[in-house]
């Protein structure tokens, strides 16, 4: 089955009892057993939800994996995934990392002692120096956030110890992107919050492998610590999927046109879009993305706080929020937003400058959103 396809079949089926095409929100937290034991495969909402069943089959799918798993958060299943690990064990991520992820490794696991090295993948040496025979997880984003910088998928899993887990943050590019367990990763992270849920009003984390056993322990550690999404949120995701790849084309081809008109502005100093031809990764972004994506990072030649501040302000499509992936095009200032908790120093050090400015260019009509940019910039 074609991607097109999958979003609005795979892993779905008519309600069986019903007819019902769309698959019903199961809002129970209990099933019902004809003896103690016997029961129809679901015992306790934590555990297991039809409709949670529905959307993971989806999900794994999408990834080109054998195994789903959802849960109430994307940082809540970076956290199951984070538990998979022991006191000594490293884990080696990017600088740019999401700041919630950052956060999530730096201030709580840490203090189990679990130690991380932030590089920058770009750097081959700086990547190899920081593994090590303790490391048990390699942990990206790519395209990166907010720099959008390619990451080279088969060749960090082709880099990584056989004994450590390589996860991809796949929320940036979405799986009609590209899909990190066909290039070699092993477990394909979602804030499916962002473009999979796609219209802003859900909170949902997904992970996805192609191994039973890894399966198992995740579910383990999720059912055990009880990150799980609500049956209604499982369904308002199942009903994002179906339009992710009309809603991704729309929103890449408007990135496209926004990126090349930031380019000529002479308030803006530089754009970051992995779309450009001259950007360091575009042919690696050409080979591993189906599109460049929808996100687009900018500063200005006054490169304040306040200078942004003016264009944040002005914009009236883009509505000045955190988040990003929904129908709706976003502004962002990742300094004091979405990256406020990574210190200043190493936040300059990642290009994350007082000016940079992110979009979430969303599927509006390209013409109102250019007009939008055109006059916040002045
Ligand atoms: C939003 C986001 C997360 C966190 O997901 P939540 O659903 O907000 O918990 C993780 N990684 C990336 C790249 C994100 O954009």
């Amino acid at each position: 089955m074609k991607f097109e396809s999958k979003v609005i079949h795979a892993g779905i089926a008519p309600d069986p009892s019903t007819g019902a095409i769309m698959t019903p929100i199961f809002q129970t937290s209990t099933y019902v057993q004809d003896a103690p034991g016997k029961h129809k495969g679901y015992e306790y909402g934590r555990t297991q939800n039809p409709t949670r069943s529905a959307l993971e089959a989806s999900l794994a799918a999408l990834e080109n994996g054998t195994h789903a798993l959802a849960f109430a958060s994307g940082l809540a299943s970076m956290d199951a995934v984070l538990k998979l690990l022991e006191p000594g064990d490293e884990i080696v991520s990017t600088t740019d990392v999401y700041g919630g992820s950052y956060r999530l490794i730096v201030t709580l696991f840490e203090r189990y002692g679990i130690k991380a090295h932030f590089v920058d993948f770009g750097d081959a040496s700086a990547l190899k120096s920081a593994i090590n025979d303790r490391t048990r997880l390699i942990w990206f984003e790519t395209p990166t956030n907010p720099m959008l910088k390619i990451v080279d998928i088969r060749r960090v899993c082709k880099l990584a110890p056989a004994n450590a887990l390589v996860c991809v943050d796949n929320t940036f590019a979405s799986p009609y992107l590209q899909r990190p367990l066909d290039l070699g990763a092993d477990i394909v992270m979602h804030s499916a919050t962002k473009y999979i849920a796609g219209h802003s009003d859900v909170i949902l984390g997904a992970l996805i492998c192609k191994d039973a056993e890894l399966d198992a322990r995740l579910r383990f550690i999720q059912n055990a610590a009880g990150g799980v999404p609500g049956p209604m949120d499982c369904f308002l995701t199942l009903r994002g999927i179906k339009t992710l790849a009309v809603r991704m084309d729309r929103a890449c081809s408007n990135a496209m046109q926004i990126a090349l008109y930031l380019r000529k502005n002479r308030k803006v100093a530089q754009v970051y879009f992995p779309g450009f031809e001259d950007h360091p990764e575009h042919r690696l972004a050409t080979r591993q993305m189906k599109h460049y994506g929808a996100m687009i990072s900018f500063t200005l030649k006054e490169d304040t706080k306040r200078a942004a501040n003016r264009i944040l302000r002005r914009t009236k499509m883009f509505s000045l929020a955190e988040s990003l992936g929904g129908v709706e095009s976003l502004i962002g200032h990742p300094a004091s937003m979405t990256h406020a908790s990574i210190p200043k120093k190493e936040r300059m050090a990642a290009g994350i400058t007082d000016s940079l400015i992110r979009l979430s260019v969303g599927i509006e009509h390209v013409d109102d959103l250019l007009s939008d940019i055109k006059q916040a910039l002045g």
